[in-house]
């Protein structure tokens, strides 16, 4: 018997149908012996709907009523699952964040999560009740609602498995779990039993867009198991956990994430001098743009090539605060490309095996596929590619570094995964 906490996010109770079926799930995790807390987003579409609602008022709506409308989305579905509970013959009680004094900072729209009574959940779960909790609401020491930014209700889910020491957190979305990578890429993407909590926020980071990151992070920090399973579909989903075998069980790779929204800005021939690199990201810094891969060049000719990465929406600002500065830095050319694609091989088994990196550019050159960049970490490879061979390097490397669903005949000798 454990205790669990349980979030079902938009899709899952985008319906009175869907609802039951959501009873249906925790009744049957209950007759199985364990107690259960509910975590529940909005209806699915309901809280950009709320926002549609505000806009069609002002263009910026006042951050703090703003929250209180967008927060009624929870609300709604909190109590509706309750009920069906209820005529199912279980009982259960839903809370706002307010109620179970979900406490935040004061900032409307991402606040951040201080503290929960646990008391409060653990009475009813005591008393053998099921009880149903808003998530992506909370409330600030002088009693103003937040919430916590979009998606939030899976930090909700974890900030309330960490207060009540749940023995695991389970997000039942609308996919099976973590996969390999993108099976809409790569059809032959596996399903993965584990993966680890730094593993995940590589993918995640990456594009593989099953949780929210933030969440994941709050999980690991507190050492809340987290399970991603689907509400459709029986299955065990995907444990994320921390590394217990330090390495030594786990697969060389555990994923191959990707991330189109990419674009490079190359700089060349400035003089190679200090503060060149400050010069050059400064102004970029201050626009609020976020700079993710750098390379710099050393030039036989006391000039260098500076090339970095940014998001593909903040391409055009990045290309043009450079071109302003192009006189200024003596640089020969500014330059830049949207069409490129990050490419990323992650696994916490790359810390004792070495050999993965020419592995992969191995595979990458037999398929002529030309990297531009290349960045790497303990647990993670990157690559810069052109946009065009995107698909094309996802599956020969997953393909190459044995990321298949094995085969029926294959099974049964396999020590991957056990
Ligand atoms: N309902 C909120 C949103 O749509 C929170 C969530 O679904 O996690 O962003
Ligand atoms: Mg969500």
């Amino acid at each position: 018997m454990a205790l669990l906490v349980q979030k079902f996010g938009g899709t899952s109770v985008g319906s009175i149908s869907k609802i039951q079926h959501v009873a249906d799930k925790v009744i049957s995790a209950r007759e199985q012996g364990h107690d259960v807390v509910v975590v529940v987003s909005a209806m699915s579409g309901e809280t950009n709907r709320l926002i549609d609602l505000a806009k069609e008022i002002s263009t910026a709506p006042p951050p703090r009523e703003l929250d209180v409308l967008v927060s009624t989305g929870e609300q709604v579905t909190i109590a509706l699952l309750s009920m069906a509970l209820i005529e199912k013959g279980h009982s259960a009680c839903s809370y706002t964040g307010t109620q179970i004094s979900l406490l935040t900072d004061d900032v409307h729209g991402k606040a951040r999560i201080r503290s929960i009574n646990s008391e409060r959940i653990l009475t009813d779960v005591k008393k053998g009740c099921v009880v149903v909790v808003a998530g992506f609401q909370g409330v600030t020491d002088e009693g103003h609602i937040t919430t916590l930014g979009r998606g939030g209700s899976d930090t909700s889910a974890v900030a309330v498995a960490a207060a009540i020491n749940a023995d695991e957190c389970q997000i039942y979305t609308d996919v099976k779990g973590v996969y390999t990578t993108d099976p809409r890429i790569e059809p032959k993407a596996r399903l993965l039993k584990k993966i680890t909590f730094e593993e995940m926020l590589e993918m995640a980071s990456l594009g593989s867009k099953v949780l929210q990151i933030r969440a994941v992070e709050f999980a690991g920090k507190h050492n809340v198991p987290l399970r991603v399973l689907s509400t459709f579909e029986e299955g065990e989903g995907t444990l994320i956990n921390y590394d217990e075998e330090g390495g030594m069980e786990q697969a060389l790779i555990s994923g191959i994430a990707f991330n189109r929204d990419e674009a490079q800005i190359t700089i060349t021939g400035v003089p190679d001098k200090p503060g060149i690199a400050f010069q050059i990201l400064g102004p970029i810094a201050k626009a609020n743009i976020e700079v993710d891969m750098i390379v710099q060049n050393v030039a036989g000719d006391e000039t260098t090539d500076f090339t970095f990465t940014v998001h593909r929406n903040d391409y055009d600002r990045s290309l043009e605060i450079l071109k302003k500065h192009a006189v200024e830095l003596q640089a020969e050319d500014v330059s830049g490309d949207d069409t490129i694609v990050k490419v990323s091989m992650v696994g916490v088994g790359m810390r004792s095996h070495a050999g993965i990196a020419s592995k992969m550019f191995e595979v990458l050159s037999k398929e002529s596929i030309n990297i531009r960049m290349i960045s790497t970490s303990e647990i993670k490879i990157s690559v810069i590619i052109d946009e065009k061979y995107l698909e094309l390097a996802v599956r020969a490397l997953h393909s190459a570094f044995d990321l298949e669903e094995p085969s029926p005949q294959n099974e049964e000798n396999s020590l991957s995964e056990t």
